[in-house]
């Protein structure tokens, strides 16, 4: 095994189904930067430059924003040196044209985590989200609250309900999902670096089935 192995990861899956939440503990334990193209738009969304205006009416709707904007958004973040052992994409690659993109860019990513959950689940989930204004967190009233339900734990921020958690852009974002993202999971078995887990259940059993799967990648030979 070598000492500088790096540990570049893919969580995969529906809107919803926790992404987010494993990629910042995993990001915490393994001391790697977590990418979320989702949190980067949402920001320029709210600062208003010009990435925010022209991604706007998508993440608004549902859709998705076109690739070569997200592509170029992601190569650039990952050149930074802060990536140099590793990094989390949460969000990215969402169609195959971006898996293929980055596969070209010659990024060999380690192991790609789909977190499986069935969509009935989902729409009730989205309803009870919420995500720190100030450091993006994502919590859940039910599944994941904070200690008092109205401010971030880890930052002390004010918790918000993203407006894309809305139930009927919840079931655009799910269609999105199954037309473009999921074929993702075929594309990335094929290439022998996809692992499932299962999704629906508590937090911290779902993060140790995480945690799980990238110690056996960082102890397994290369
Ligand atoms: P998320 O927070 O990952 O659910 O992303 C929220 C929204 O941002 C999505 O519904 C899309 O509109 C947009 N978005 C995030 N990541 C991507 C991506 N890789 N490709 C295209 N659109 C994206």
């Amino acid at each position: 095994m070598s000492e500088e192995k790096t540990v570049k990861l893919i969580f995969l899956g529906a809107p919803g189904a926790g992404k987010g939440t494993q990629a910042e503990l995993t990001a915490e334990k393994y001391k790697i930067p977590t990418i979320s193209t989702g949190a980067i738009l949402r920001e320029a969304i709210a600062a208003g430059t010009e990435l925010g205006k022209t991604a706007a009416g998508y993440v608004e709707s549902g859709a998705l924003v076109p690739d070569d904007l997200i592509v170029g958004l992601v190569s650039e973040r990952i050149s930074r040196p802060d990536c140099k052992n590793g990094f989390i994409l949460d969000g990215f690659p969402r169609t195959i044209a971006q898996a293929k993109a980055l596969d070209e860019s010659g990024t060999e990513i380690s192991v790609v985590i789909d977190i499986d959950v069935p969509d009935g689940k989902i729409i009730d989930r989205m309803a009870g989200r919420r995500v720190c204004a100030s450091c993006g967190a994502t919590f859940h009233v039910v599944h994941n609250p904070t200690g008092d339900g109205i401010h971030c734990d880890r930052c002390g921020g004010e918790l918000t309900r993203r407006r894309d958690d809305d139930p009927e852009i919840v079931r655009q974002r799910l269609r999105t999902y199954h037309s473009e993202t999921e074929p993702l999971v075929g594309y990335y078995e094929a290439k022998g670096t996809l692992k499932r887990i299962d999704g629906d259940g508590k937090v911290e059993d779902i993060t140790a089935a995480v945690f799980e799967v990238v110690d056996d990648y960082l102890g397994s030979e290369t």
